[in-house]
């Protein structure tokens, strides 16, 4: 999907108005995969391996949650099936972690296990039919693409900020800066939502969407730590991990990235906490030893009173971690570090 100048997007919006224009039903109808067998056995002796084993492609055993995933194309279908009964409400739950609201179809789409033609056709379907949810859901597939076009586009991203700018920003090094990453990896910053979120990724293999923007934005600008750190995790960690989403991802929430947040918008963790989870019934599920607080003081224990932390059994520093930065403090030191963006995007080339 092209401008119409032939060039490559660089904004999502255009593209996916030019995405929808050019789906053609034909391009959706069911595709008989049989006839390619017998055209993969034609090729040339020399090119012809056998099928590599999990090992081979670098797969370990594990004994993570996710396992309860519906495996397969079976599995994929059985998922399908269940996220189609709530796909018209999509739009309204995507983005409450504690809620069943998304599909959990990205593992099948990143093996192949399910067909992306399949739930583009019913999704257009169940968007004719005037659905909100699927209109949405639509939109998060066609992300899907746009970020594969940026991918093969402008491969440097695999390495570099999407704009080039972006790569002058000095990150924190060093041991101070090694002890915040272990603590982000390890869910122990002290801000519950991203140590939950942290919880997910590490239990599960998976996370939410919306926690993968607020744990992104908390490592990139709250501990001032380079984007590839928080990008090679995930990669390791997640079971749905796609070069092109999660660096897509990632640089979206640096702010480097195409069409990305700006890079003034910092996600505050409280606020995104109150505001997704506000009974905190996630939080309460990935960190029990805070299950007792209020639905008030979950979302910053070091903000509650002392009386309240005692009748919740918390003891902060042993039972939960005090916050390992202050967001505010955080906040400015990242505009002061964002601000050669501006310098350099400034100077003539
Ligand atoms: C920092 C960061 C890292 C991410 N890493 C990955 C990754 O490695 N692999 C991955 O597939 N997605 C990634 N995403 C995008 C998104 O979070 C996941 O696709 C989604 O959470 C998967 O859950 P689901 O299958 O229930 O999604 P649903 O909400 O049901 O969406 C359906 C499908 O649409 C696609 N999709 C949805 N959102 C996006 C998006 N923002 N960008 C690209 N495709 C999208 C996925 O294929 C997803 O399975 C990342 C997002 C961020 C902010």
């Amino acid at each position: 999907i092209l401008t119409q100048s032939g060039t490559p997007y660089g904004v999502f919006t255009p593209y996916k108005n030019n995405w929808l224009k050019r789906v053609a039903p034909e391009d959706l109808a069911q595709h008989d995969s049989a006839p390619l067998a017998p055209r993969l056995l034609e090729r040339p002796p020399e090119f012809q391996r056998p099928v590599p084993s999990l090992s081979d492609l670098g797969f370990e055993p594990t004994n993570l949650d996710s396992l309860k995933i519906p495996t397969g194309e079976s599995g994929g279908q059985t998922l399908f099936e269940a996220f189609f009964e709530r796909m018209d409400d999509y739009h309204a739950t995507r983005d409450l972690p504690a809620v069943k609201g998304p599909s959990y179809l990205g593992v099948h789409l990143r093996f192949g296990t399910v067909s992306i033609r399949q739930l583009v056709r019913i999704a257009l379907q169940r968007q004719a039919a005037g659905s909100a949810g699927a209109t949405v859901w639509l939109s998060e597939l066609v992300w899907r693409d746009f970020y594969f076009a940026i991918l093969a586009n402008f491969p440097h991203v695999a390495r570099q900020a999407f704009k080039p700018e972006y790569d002058a920003i000095a990150w924190e090094s060093g041991r101070q800066a090694n002890e915040l990453f272990a603590a982000w990896c390890e869910g122990r910053t002290g801000y519950p939502l991203v140590d939950a979120a942290m919880a997910q990724i590490n239990q599960t293999g998976y996370m939410h969407n919306r926690l993968r923007m607020v744990a992104g934005s908390f490592l990139v600008k709250d501990l001032g730590l380079d984007w590839r750190w928080g990008e090679h995790y995930f990669a390791e960690k997640l079971n749905d991990f796609d070069l092109s989403a999660n660096n897509g991802g990632w640089q979206w929430v640096a702010s480097s990235g195409c069409d990305a947040q700006p890079y003034f918008r910092i996600f505050n963790p409280v606020s995104q906490s109150e505001r997704f989870d506000p009974q905190g019934k996630f939080i309460r599920r990935y960190l029990p030893q805070l299950a007792k607080l209020s639905d008030k003081a979950i979302h910053a224990p070091w903000a509650a009173k002392p009386l309240e932390l005692q009748m919740a059994g918390v003891v902060l520093g042993q039972t939960y971690p005090h916050p390992v930065v202050a967001h505010d403090e955080a906040r400015a030191k990242t505009l002061q570090r964002y601000a050669v963006v501006k310098k350099s995007s400034a100077q003539p080339l």
